[in-house]
């Protein structure tokens, strides 16, 4: 197995492409378009080059990694991949439409793998050319620095597919948890509701930005704030994430604050954007609220 396929090349597919890059493979990039598939690329080279800088890649190897990604205007090229890795905007109908576009194109034997956060496997499956061969591999930000990745498989996943996915992801030097078809997974099921919560005290009044960060990062001995967090996340992603666990559960305590979907709704979705909870226009992130 040597080409693997990354549909979505922002935060999540942008650093995907990069560490199997780094692991040898040659990597078919694509997005909505070719110049987003392209800016998707220079940001991994400026990486790579950071990493040069801090002798923690040698400079042969990262121009390698670099040359190893080929950016892709169509799926067609997607027919040479041995693993697809769909790392779109999550939304269902963006991904269902993504699959029938892409399935037609892949090898009979070719593996299709979803990086959604919260998604139900099995219910993608039935847009993707071959259940058996479809499953969800979920990498966590950013994914040159973080260790695991949740491996789920749905209803009609075949042991071969997740012995081949399994050993792809150890390839790249992660370590693999599996979990199974629940909405949110492991992480994101614990991980969301702290998150929500945390939007609904800063809306509530409760406190203010620095200071919800300040109390839970030092206080919980967490690396960063969860107002930090769902700014590095995507708000975006973190609404869709709170919908999924809301609806697939039908539990109420999974509701989003009303705040999040605000900021949503005024495109205000964290780093990516240069403003969500705190703004990142000046060289130093400053709180909002
Ligand atoms: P992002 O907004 O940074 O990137 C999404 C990319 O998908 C964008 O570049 C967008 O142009 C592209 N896209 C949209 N429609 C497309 C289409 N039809 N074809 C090809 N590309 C398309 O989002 P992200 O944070 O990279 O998230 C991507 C996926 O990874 C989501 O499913 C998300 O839930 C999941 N994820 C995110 C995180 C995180 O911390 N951000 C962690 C794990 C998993």
């Amino acid at each position: 197995m040597k080409t693997i396929g990354v549909i979505g090349a922002g935060q999540m597919g942008a650093g995907i492409a990069q560490v199997a890059a780094q692991a040898g493979y040659r990597v078919l990039l694509s997005d909505v378009s070719i110049e987003q598939a392209e800016k998707g690329k220079a940001g991994i080279a400026k990486r790579l080059a950071r990493a040069v800088d801090k002798e923690q890649v040698g400079a042969a190897e990262a121009d390698a990694a670099r040359d190893r990604i080929e950016p892709q205007r169509e799926h067609a090229a997607f027919a040479e991949a041995h693993i697809v890795i769909e790392a779109a905007t999550e939304r269902e109908s963006i991904k269902r439409t993504i699959f029938a576009e892409v399935g037609k194109m892949m090898q009979p034997d070719a593996i299709l793998a979803s990086n959604t956060s919260s998604i139900p496997i099995t219910r993608l499956a039935q847009a993707a050319p071959d259940p058996a061969r479809f499953m969800g591999v979920h990498f966590f930000n950013p994914v040159p620095v973080m260790k695991p990745i949740e491996l789920i498989r749905g209803l009609a996943t075949s042991d071969a597919t997740v012995a081949t996915v399994e050993a792809f992801a150890q390839s790249l030097g992660k370590i693999v948890v599996h979990a199974n078809d629940a909405p949110g997974f492991i992480v994101n099921r614990v991980l969301l509701p702290m998150l929500n919560e945390a939007i609904f005290a800063l809306g509530e009044g409760v406190a203010t930005v620095r200071d919800i960060d300040a109390a839970v990062s030092l206080g919980l001995n967490h690396p960063m704030g969860p107002l930090t967090l769902a700014d590095f996340i995507g708000l975006d992603t973190c609404l869709e994430i709170a919908r999924v666990l809301h609806e697939g559960t039908g539990d109420p305590k999974f509701r989003p604050a009303p705040l999040l979907i605000k900021y949503v709704e005024a495109g205000w979705l964290g780093r990516k954007t240069g403003r969500g909870f705190y703004d990142y226009s000046g060289p130093e992130p400053v709180p909002t609220r």
